[in-house]
């Protein structure tokens, strides 16, 4: 079979905070319509891996290619409006708003609506409509009204995952979806992911392993910076230096 195109590329990454190598030359490409999840002990630079991927982190050398094109040297915004869009682990909900709200103002934001600063009132409904979309594809079509403050652990992430689809992205990075939840929430998570890959890449740190086995096409191990296995999760679990890597946690 012909392999797909590469979506999202790590060429050589290396990125340094005073001295300290948090990246170690990784090269990792991400293919078109695939699930990758980044796993690794901690500390071992998947949050950093992130924030490069994502734009939030200027590389020390190496490039960040997305479809061909490099986007190390973009503002995050303008790499939003190429395609790609992450979710945080810290929660990036108004509390304030309804769930509603939430997601009609992150569908009013520039880098949804480029170069516009307003709204007239037909694009409004168009909006309205959107976003009543994203809610019901992230579970959260029958709670429209509630205030994000009152939503639970899990539903939090649904609206943020929802929040990230907003900006309509063809790579969607995801930052431990499944964090502090319980199993209920991580069954709904992992059911909630694999609705959004469709027709989508999606790049996710995740540290819960059987997540990883259920949604991962391939998983990629961090440690001390470096990418020291990259494949399908059945070949990656079973490479003596992943083990390794996991038993000195
Ligand atoms: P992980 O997400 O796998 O737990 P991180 O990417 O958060 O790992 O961190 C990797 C290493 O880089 C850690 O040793 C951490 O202390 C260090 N590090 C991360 N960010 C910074 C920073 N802003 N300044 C200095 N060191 C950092």
């Amino acid at each position: 079979p012909v392999a797909a195109p590469v979506a999202l590329e790590a060429r050589n990454l290396v990125k340094d905070f005073r001295g300290f190598r948090a990246t170690n030359d990784v090269t990792l490409p991400i293919y078109e319509g695939e699930i990758h999840a980044i796993i690794g002990p901690n500390g071992a630079g998947k949050t950093t891996l992130f924030n490069l991927l994502s734009g939030f982190l200027k590389p020390t050398g190496g490039e960040v290619r997305l479809f061909g094109e490099r986007i190390d040297t973009l503002p995050p915004h303008r790499i939003v409006r190429r395609g790609l869009s992450r979710s945080f682990q810290i929660s990036s909900v108004f509390p304030t708003l309804t769930v509603r709200e939430n997601v009609l103002v992150a569908l009013q934001s520039p880098t949804a609506l480029p170069g516009q600063f307003w709204t007239p009132l037909s694009r409004l409904e168009t909006l309205g409509a959107r976003a009543d979309e994203i809610l019901a594809d992230v579970g959260l079509g029958t709670a429209p009204g509630r205030l994000a403050a009152d939503l639970s652990h899990g539903e939090k992430r649904q609206l943020e995952i929802g929040i990230s689809l907003t900006q309509d992205p063809r790579v969607l990075l995801l930052d431990e979806p499944t964090s502090g939840m319980g199993s209920e929430g991580i069954a709904r998570v992992i059911a909630l992911v694999r609705q959004v890959a469709r027709g989508r890449t999606v790049v996710l740190v995740e540290h819960n392993m059987s997540v990883v086995s259920e949604l991962a096409d391939r998983i990629s191990v961090l440690q001390y910076g470096s990418v020291i296995a990259s494949g399908r999760y059945d070949d990656v679990r079973q490479d003596p230096r992943v083990i390794e890597a996991y038993l000195g946690e």
